[in-house]
């Protein structure tokens, strides 16, 4: 029987026995998937982050195979976060394969790994939230950036360059030139 508790609490945990794909069918099966679902908690890399309650997509295939379930496809979601270089707002689509066996207890495998390295089939189901959110993190750009060209901010001021413009700049002026530019100023008058 599905364990109905356990899918409604997550729609990336996947039991195997409701897909016709549990151990008891043996290998060599195949269910499509098409998942649509809220980001993992904590889907966070330096100045990005995919926002908790925003909509992650997982397309793919789950295999049974003789020493568990075999994982593959394409997650995709939109990374919110700021410029590196003039601190803007800024959304990142990501996009990432993977490939990932989910190991029966009992198998070959699970004996000789550890669940860090080949995630284990608990109760004959797949978390696949772990796998999405390190895929996430891992596709996030260290630097990103709002356009490959972002000018940033001034030096000087502060101020985004794109908003002051290209001929925004400080007179840097040696302080007795600055005193003969205050005399022409106040003639000027
Ligand atoms: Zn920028
Ligand atoms: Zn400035």
């Amino acid at each position: 029987m599905p364990d109905a508790h356990l899918r409604a609490a997550s729609p990336w945990v996947i039991d195997t026995r409701a897909i016709g794909l549990s151990k008891h069918d043996g290998p060599g099966l195949a269910h499509r998937l098409d998942i649509h679902g809220p980001a993992p908690d904590h889907t966070v890399s330096g100045v990005l982050q995919v926002p908790g309650g925003s909509e992650v997509s997982v397309t793919g295939l789950m295999e049974s195979v003789a020493e568990g379930v075999l994982v593959t496809g394409e997650v995709s979601a939109l990374a919110v976060g700021s410029c590196s270089r003039c601190l803007c707002d800024i959304e990142v689509p990501l996009v990432a394969t993977f490939r990932e066996m989910f190991a029966y207890p009992d198998s070959a495998t699970a004996e000789t790994t550890d669940p860090d390295e080949v995630p284990r089939l608990v109760d004959e189901a797949a978390d696949l939230a772990p796998l999405i959110h390190d895929e996430l993190v891992l596709a996030m750009p260290a630097i990103p950036v709002c356009r490959p060209d972002c000018p940033g901010l001034c030096p000087v001021c502060g101020e985004r360059m794109d908003g002051v413009g290209p001929d925004h700049r400080h007179e840097t002026m040696d302080p007795r030139w600055a005193a003969l530019a205050m005399m022409k100023d106040t003639k000027g008058k």
